[in-house]
C-alpha cells in the first residue's frame, strides 16, 4: 500500500471514507464523515487495509491557499487538518473529493 499522508483521503476495506491528518511523529489519524476520529492503526485493524483515493499535490492545496479536495481558490475556506507543509483548508466541509 502507499504509505499515507496527512490529507490524503483514504477507503477502507468496506467502503467508508476517511481524511488523514496528523504528524507522523505522533500517529497519522483520520476522520470519516460523520466526525468520527481513530487511529490510521485501529481503523485498518477493523475494517481492513486502506486504499489511497486522492491525494491533494498542487503547491496551492499543499500551501494552503487552495481547496485540498477541489482546488477552488475563490471561497471561503474551513481548515482541514495539517499537511507537510502546515495548515490545509477545504472550501466547505462536504466539497465533493474529485
Ligand atoms: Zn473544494
Amino acid at each position: 500500500m502507499t504509505e499515507l499522508r496527512p490529507a490524503d483521503t483514504v477507503a477502507d476495506g468496506v467502503g467508508h471514507l476517511w481524511f488523514i491528518h496528523g504528524h507522523h511523529a505522533f500517529g497519522l489519524h483520520a476522520t470519516n464523515a460523520i466526525g468520527t476520529c481513530a487511529t490510521v492503526a485501529d481503523i485498518t485493524r477493523m475494517f481492513g487495509d486502506l486504499k489511497l483515493v486522492y491525494r491533494p499535490t498542487t503547491r496551492d492545496q499543499l500551501d494552503g491557499v487552495a481547496c485540498i479536495r477541489c482546488g477552488r481558490t475563490d471561497t471561503p475556506m474551513v481548515p482541514a487538518g495539517s499537511g507537510p507543509r502546515g495548515q490545509l483548508f477545504t472550501c466547505s466541509p462536504t466539497c465533493p473529493t474529485p
